[in-house]
């Protein structure tokens, strides 16, 4: 920490150029150490507890430029309504009914187009599909279960792409160099509210285009009573 030194006369930056001698390179010397003194008081305050806020993740599909056609129409574009959390991410005014063997449940398109359609729910959601798909990290699709899309201008039969998204976490590099997490970690999130608690395996997503950020699903969300952007503490899972 700093400490104060004995009084002396208060430090004045000379404000007009043209009057330098040796005084002012005593002064330039004076001002980088307590440039240093403070920079490195700072680096050591930020060592607190790393926080994130929590996202809750409602059922939702990502879809193919193709599907997007098949679902809504040759040329279709999406349409953006509200930007998500993580940069170039939006919810869209499109929504799709999905069907299983035991029922339909309609689902928020989120953009953009993926290379690969998505269908993510929770557990709960799956009996009225009639499917218990496994619990994947986004992409991770092979050998998931498929399912029916419908939306106004036509149908697709998606082999396989239905999953429950894994629980996880996004930083950027920065983030993750400052508190010590590399991509792929295993996190906890430490919860406070109605029904406190820790909630393990969460997967740390570190890449230079994350914002901080963790996405929970309404499973979850709903064991612990969490609210939308609450704010937990991040732990390393020992
Ligand atoms: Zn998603």
């Amino acid at each position: 920490m700093l400490r104060a030194g004995p009084a002396s006369a208060p430090y004045r930056p000379a404000l007009r150029r043209g009057r330098e001698g040796p005084d002012m390179e005593d002064r330039r010397a004076l001002l980088e150490e307590v440039t240093r003194l403070v920079v490195e008081t700072l680096e050591q305050m930020d060592h607190g507890p790393a926080m994130v806020p929590v996202g809750i993740s409602a059922r939702h599909i990502h879809l193919t430029r193709e599907h997007v056609e098949a679902l809504f129409g040759v040329g279709h574009k999406l349409t953006p309504i509200k930007p998500l959390s993580q940069p170039g991410q939006f919810a869209c005014a499109e929504t799709v009914d999905v069907y299983g063997p035991a029922g339909m449940l309609r689902m928020r398109v989120l953009g953009p187009e993926r290379s690969r359609s998505q269908v993510e729910i929770a557990f709960s959601e799956s009996r009225k599909l009639g499917i218990v798909p496994p619990v994947r990290n986004s992409g991770d699709l092979d050998g998931t279960p498929g399912v029916t899309l419908m939306g106004p201008r036509g149908k697709v039969v998606l082999r396989e792409g239905l999953i429950i998204a894994d629980r996880h976490l996004h930083m950027s590099e920065a983030e993750g160099e400052r508190y010590g997490i590399k991509n792929g970690d295993k996190l906890e999130l430490v919860l406070q509210g109605g029904k406190p608690g820790v909630i393990g395996n969460v997967t740390a997503r570190v890449g230079r285009q994350y914002a901080l950020d963790c996405h929970v699903d309404i499973d979850d969300a709903n064991a612990f009573q969490l609210q939308q952007g609450q704010w937990a503490i991040i732990r390393k899972q020992g």
